[in-house]
C-alpha cells in the first residue's frame, strides 16, 4: 500500500505520509473510522464551510494512541488550525479530537514541501484559501513607488553609509548576502527628511529589477491599518491574511503609525513572525528607535528589534557638501564652491531641507536669471535657515494660516461644505499638515472636525495631482510654506 492514496471523505491520506513504526493494518482502519467520525464531529460543531475552509484538506502524518500529528497545505492553514483550534481551548478541537480517541495526549500539526501526493489531487479539492489569492491582485494594497527613489539617485556618504550596505544585501545588490543564510529583518529609523523612504523604495526597486516575479509590497502603516480594518468590516480577514502572507517582501513605512492599535499590531506582529518564518525580507522604517516606541507591545517591540536595527543619523558638514554637490549636478547645474559651504553651513535640519534650499535657488536663478551669489542665496533661502532653528509647524498653525490665505474662517476648515471656495483650502491645508507635521492621517482628519483618514489621503492626493498642472496653485502653495516656515 505504500505510496497509494487514499481520497475519503474530502480528506486525503498518503500511505506512504504514514509513519510505518506508529501504524499498523490496526491502525488504517481506526484512520478511517477516525476520520469519518471526525468530518461528523467537526461539521456537526464548526459548521460544513469552516469545516471545507480548515479541515477537509489537512492529511494525517501519524495517528497513534497517544499522539496525532496532522498535516497542513500551506503553512498559513498550519498556523491557522494550531492558533486557532489546537491551541485554543475554546474551540473544543482537542476536545473533539480525544472524545474520538480518547487515549491521545498530543495533537499537533506540521508543514512541509515534500507533499507530492497531496499535489496530484488537488485539482479536485481547491481549498477557498488557494482561491483567494489567485483572484485578488496581492499588489492591490501597496502603495506605488517613486520612480526618483532608486539606489542609483541615492547619495552614498558617511552618515548613511551602514543602512546603504545593509539595504544593498537585502535587495541582493550586493555578493555579501552570500554571508547570511536566511534573510534577516531590517529595521531602519532616523529622522524626518533623512533619506528612510528613498532607501527603502529603492530596495523596492532592486528587487523588482532582479525579478519580476517577486511579489514586493510597499506600504505604509497607516495603509496596512486601513486595509486590515477595512478587511474586518467587510468580513474578508482570511483573505486579507492570506495575501499578507503570500508576498516575497514585506516594506513597511513610518511604522511608529502602528502605535495603540492593538489588534492591528497583533495582526501585523502574526504577519511579520509568519514571513520571517518563511525566510521572506521584511523591511521596517520608523522615525525613531524601537525602543522608544510608545504604545507597542513589548513582545512586537522585541520581535522587530531582533533582526538588524540601523540608525540614520544626520548628515555631517562633508556629508552635507557631498549631498549638495551630487543633486546639483543631477540636476544640471553648476553652483560655486562658496554658496555650497553657505548652504551645508546654514541648513542642517535634514536632507529635504537640502534638497528643497538647493531646488529654491536654481528656481529663483532660472526665473529670474540672476547669478547665485552668497548675497542672493542668504536672502533666497531665510525659510530653511530661520526653520533650523524653530520649532515645527503644528496643525493648528497651518489651518490660521491658510484660512487667513484664502480669507476664510478656520472653522470652515473643519466643516463638511463643499463649496469650491472653502473644499479646496481644506484640501490644501490638509496636504500641508501631512507634509509639514508628523502627525498621521487619521489623526489630520481628527482635527479637520473629525473627518475619515481616506478623505485626508484623498485631499493630498488631489492637490499633489493639481501642482503638477495648476501654476497658480503651485504659487499659491509656495507663498503658504513660506509663512508657515516663516
Ligand atoms: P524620510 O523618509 O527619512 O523622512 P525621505 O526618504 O522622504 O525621508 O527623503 C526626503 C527627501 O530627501 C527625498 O526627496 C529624498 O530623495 C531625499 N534624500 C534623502 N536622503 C537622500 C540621499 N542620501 N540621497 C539622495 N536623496 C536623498
Ligand atoms: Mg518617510
Amino acid at each position: 500500500m505504500a505510496g497509494k492514496l487514499i481520497i475519503y471523505h474530502g480528506f486525503k491520506i498518503s500511505m506512504k505520509d504514514i509513519n510505518q513504526e506508529n501504524t499498523n493494518l490496526q491502525d488504517n482502519l481506526n484512520i478511517d473510522q477516525f476520520l469519518k467520525t471526525f468530518e461528523n464531529v467537526a461539521i456537526n460543531h464548526y459548521g460544513q464551510e469552516i469545516f471545507n475552509k480548515w479541515f477537509k484538506d489537512l492529511t494525517i502524518l501519524i495517528l497513534n494512541d497517544h499522539e496525532v500529528i496532522l498535516r497542513a497545505p500551506s503553512k498559513f492553514v498550519r498556523d491557522w488550525v494550531r492558533r486557532e483550534y489546537i491551541e485554543n481551548k475554546s474551540s473544543k478541537f482537542c476536545d473533539i479530537i480525544s472524545s474520538i480517541k480518547n487515549k491521545v495526549k498530543k495533537i499537533s500539526i506540521i508543514h512541509d514541501d515534500s507533499q507530492n501526493a497531496i499535489k496530484t489531487v488537488s485539482k479536485k479539492n481547491n481549498s477557498t484559501i488557494a482561491n483567494l489569492s489567485k483572484h485578488d491582485n496581492v499588489f492591490s494594497f501597496g502603495t506605488d513607488l517613486n520612480n526618483r527613489y532608486t539606489f542609483n539617485s541615492f547619495v552614498s556618504c558617511k552618515y548613511n553609509k551602514l543602512a546603504l550596505s545593509m539595504a544593498k544585501i537585502a535587495s541582493g545588490l550586493d555578493i555579501q548576502t552570500n554571508l547570511f543564510d536566511d534573510k534577516i529583518p531590517l529595521f531602519i529609523h532616523g529622522g524626518v527628511g533623512m533619506g528612510k523612504t528613498h532607501l527603502a523604495q529603492s530596495i523596492a526597486w532592486q528587487l523588482k529589477e532582479n525579478d519580476k516575479s517577486k511579489r514586493i509590497v510597499y506600504l505604509s502603516a497607516e495603509k496596512f491599518m486601513f486595509h486590515f480594518v477595512k478587511s474586518i468590516k467587510s468580513n474578508d480577514i482570511m483573505s486579507f491574511k492570506e495575501k499578507m502572507r503570500s508576498i516575497d517582501v514585506l516594506i513597511v513605512d513610518d511604522i511608529q503609525f502602528i502605535a495603540g492599535k492593538e489588534s492591528t499590531q497583533q495582526e501585523f506582529m502574526n504577519c511579520f513572525n509568519s514571513l520571517v518564518e518563511d525566510n521572506k525580507q521584511v523591511v521596517l522604517v520608523c522615525d525613531r528607535d524601537p525602543s522608544a516606541l510608545e504604545n507597542i507591545d513589548e513582545k512586537l517591540k522585541s520581535r522587530i528589534s531582533g533582526g538588524m536595527v540601523i540608525n540614520f543619523k544626520s548628515p555631517d558638514f562633508n556629508d552635507r557638501i557631498t549631498i549638495l554637490k551630487e543633486k546639483a549636478c543631477a540636476l544640471g547645474q553648476e553652483i560655486s564652491e562658496e554658496v555650497i559651504n553657505f548652504i551645508a553651513q546654514h541648513v542642517k535640519t535634514s536632507v529635504r531641507d537640502l534638497e528643497g534650499a538647493l531646488k529654491k535657488l536654481i528656481a529663483e536663478k532660472l526665473f529670474l536669471d540672476e547669478e547665485i551669489t552668497i548675497q542672493n542665496t542668504q536672502k533666497i533661502l531665510n525659510q530653511y535657515i530661520v526653520k533650523s532653528n524653530s520649532e515645527s509647524p503644528t496643525i493648528s498653525k497651518i489651518q490660521k494660516i491658510v484660512a487667513n490665505f484664502y480669507n476664510i474662517k478656520i472653522s470652515d476648515l473643519s466643516s463638511s461644505s463643499r463649496l469650491r471656495s472653502i473644499s479646496r483650502p481644506r484640501q490644501i491645508a490638509m496636504y500641508l499638515s501631512k507634509n509639514h507635521t508628523q502627525e498621521s492621517f487619521p489623526k489630520i482628519g481628527e482635527k479637520f472636525g473629525g473627518k475619515n483618514h481616506a478623505t485626508v489621503i484623498y485631499s493630498c492626493k488631489i492637490i499633489e495631482k493639481l501642482l503638477t498642472k495648476d501654476l497658480n496653485l503651485c504659487n499659491e502653495i509656495r507663498n503658504i510654506e513660506d509663512k508657515i516656515n516663516g
